[in-house]
């Protein structure tokens, strides 16, 4: 076994601390990674609250990892020793299923699903698996990532969660030049969504609650910024939108945004995970036969394809680098939306 240390919350109500465990030895498709950076992201509080009803405890959260390679299997042939790579949400599936043949492994329908990289189900070393604030993982090579060269490592890591869940819906439902697209929210997710929707050619806006992201919203190249609260902006945007991302990351009432989709358009949510309230009111989506849609984060080829799209197109989030014992003010400061845009905590600080 391999010691390793991280950071738990060990309740729904207790704040994280220090923590000692064990990870196994690397397997023969194993590669062991001294993790450098994690993103603080939203599901991550989450988890740790138990709002999804499911969390065992000890927690220690985190997906989006960026670090260098230290030890690999003896059949690893994808990697090297001291390469740099990262870990998004997935740390297994059961690789053979109709969902993992097609690189879709956040979708895997074998018997225990896909296998996230916290809060997982035991795993054969007794305790559930351990996430990224930490300062080690153990990942199979089929579930590791390469961080291209010319991104910088700490801002890659968001792009493992953030990145990869706003691309892989956007790609899906083919958003491109002419598309007029809309960002709800303006956090992780939704700063990442405005820059990769820019770059596949979208005429973006953002709808927010808070007039004072307008600026940001800017600079981060959105077309067009509405206030969600203010009925007439709204309404003024009736039957116009292609496509609309929502990352809001609680539930919320959908139907002022599915009113703004032209015919046949789609909203999707890939922020909350829960039941709706209110209902979507179909008396209304019926009639222009607009849809409403999830998505899941992305599979393993997609998260590496958003990657070399990130370097390609010259995207990098926007952080806030942090220490490892600053995460619970962290929490605090993602919960009121201080940050911009994302906290990566910096293991070696
Ligand atoms: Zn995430
Ligand atoms: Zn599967």
């Amino acid at each position: 076994m391999i010691p390793a240390h991280g950071f738990a919350a060990n309740g729904p109500r207790s704040a994280l601390g220090p923590m000692r465990f064990e990870r196994r030895n690397p397997g023969p498709q194993d590669v062991a990674i001294e993790i450098l950076y994690c993103g603080v992201c939203h599901s991550d509080l989450h988890q740790v609250r138990n709002d999804w009803g499911n969390t065992i405890y000890p927690c220690v959260p985190g997906h989006e990892i960026v670090g260098r390679i230290v030890r690999v299997g003896e059949e690893v042939t994808k990697f090297h020793q001291g390469d740099r790579v990262g870990v998004g949400a997935l740390v297994d599936s059961c690789r053979e299923c109709d969902a993992c043949r097609q690189g879709l492994e956040q979708y895997c329908e074998g018997p225990i699903g896909p296998l996230f990289t916290y809060n997982g189900p035991a795993t054969p070393n007794g305790h559930n698996t351990f996430g990224g604030y930490s300062n080690i993982i153990v990942v199979p090579q089929r579930f590791v990532l390469q961080i291209p060269a010319t991104l910088d490592p700490a801002r890659a890591a968001p792009i493992l969660c953030a990145g990869v869940t706003t691309y892989s819906a956007l790609r899906h439902w083919k958003v491109g030049r002419g598309h007029k697209v809309g960002v709800v929210g303006l956090g992780g997710l939704g700063h990442m969504a405005v820059m990769i929707a820019k770059a596949l050619g979208a005429w973006v806006h953002v709808f927010t609650t808070s007039p004072k992201k307008r600026g940001a919203a800017a600079a981060l190249g959105a077309d067009g910024f509405i206030i969600s609260t203010d009925n007439n902006a709204m309404a003024a945007q009736a039957l116009t939108f292609d496509f609309i991302l929502s990352t809001i990351p609680v539930k919320h009432d959908v139907n002022p945004y599915m009113a703004c989709l032209r015919r046949d358009g789609v909203l999707t949510l890939v922020g909350a995970l829960e039941q709706l309230e209110p209902g979507i009111d179909n008396g209304s989506v019926a009639m222009h036969r607009q849809s409403f849609a999830g998505s899941l984060i992305g599979g393993l080829p997609e998260t590496q394809e958003v990657l070399e799209f990130c370097a390609t197109e010259g995207i990098q989030p926007e952080i806030e680098l942090i220490r490892l014992d600053q995460v619970n003010e962290a929490f605090e400061r993602m919960k009121a939306g201080e940050v911009r845009f994302r906290h990566v905590i910096d293991m070696g600080r």
